[in-house]
């Protein structure tokens, strides 16, 4: 399992609802515990299944509630004005910019379990499930960034690429 890199073309894709059938549960298990394991490797908080080329919506989190899956999230409430937060990206590796995210989020999901939830978070893990949302729709949160910003993380990105990390 490989984490994609940005721009890689499928983190442009828009992810597709998870079956919640008992092998689809099964499948994901094996799923989520290799992607904690990379997620972990790369020090990251947060790894959506695109990431590693797989076009379903899930996530899973590791920011603050403990290792979290969050299987076909939708956004019931974003609270708060947006603060600029430093934010990076398991796709970006090395690159850390400023994000406007909403300090407070509560979002209705499926855990590992398919059990629905719904939860409410701030902080760091509001960030991080703003960030994978996005994910999970085909975008990235270079895109929310300035074109030099964004331009300069693309620069760095091409370097990271020829020199074959
Ligand atoms: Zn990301």
């Amino acid at each position: 399992m490989k984490i994609l890199l940005w721009p890689h073309p499928t983190l442009k894709e828009v992810s597709q609802p998870y079956p919640t059938d008992d092998l689809a549960k099964a499948l994901l298990q094996r799923r989520v515990t290799e992607m904690f394991g990379v997620m972990k490797a790369a020090g990251g908080v947060g790894l959506s299944a695109v990431q590693v080329g797989d076009l379903s919506r899930f996530f899973i989190l590791d920011a603050g509630n403990g290792p979290e899956v969050l299987v076909n999230p939708h956004t019931l409430i974003t609270t708060g004005d947006r603060v600029p937060m430093m934010e990076g990206c398991l796709s970006t590796p090395g690159q850390f910019e400023i994000v406007w995210r909403h300090p407070e989020v509560t979002i209705s999901y499926l855990d590992g379990n398919m059990v629905p939830q719904t939860t409410t978070a701030t902080g760091l893990r509001a960030q991080a499930i703003q960030h994978e949302l996005e994910h999970l729709d085909g975008h990235i949160f270079v895109e929310h960034l300035k074109a030099a910003d964004r331009g300069r993380v693309l620069g760095a990105m091409m370097k990271m690429k020829k020199s074959g990390k």
